[in-house]
């Protein structure tokens, strides 16, 4: 058996990082360009992988918040596909897996 208060807190020490990293990136996003148009089309390229990787915290955030929302429910670890129990060993990997191997295929 796992142990799910510790998994809570992992989970929720990722959320806050993620979230810090969100407002950095947002506001990094926020910025004026530079009057430069060669440094402008740099800034740009810069949003575009900033954009890319906030979306990736994001959509982490939200498997988080579902995680955490499944540990309150007190049906974590159970796939949401089949109800089958997902394998701690996914969950060591993924802490916030939501299907087991099989349906997440
Ligand atoms: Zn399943």
């Amino acid at each position: 058996m796992m142990n799910i208060t510790e998994t809570k807190q992992l989970l929720e020490r990722r959320h806050k990082a993620l979230s810090e990293r969100i407002s950095d990136m947002e506001g990094a996003l926020r910025q004026e360009h530079s009057a430069n148009f060669s440094e402008q089309a740099i800034e740009r390229e810069d949003e575009e992988v900033l954009e890319r990787l906030e979306k990736e915290a994001l959509d982490e955030i939200r498997a988080i918040e579902a995680a955490l929302q499944r540990m309150d429910a007190d049906t974590y670890g159970v796939c949401t596909g089949c109800g089958d129990d997902i394998d701690e060993k996914r969950l060591k990997i993924l802490p916030y897996a939501s299907r087991c191997i099989r349906c997440a295929q």
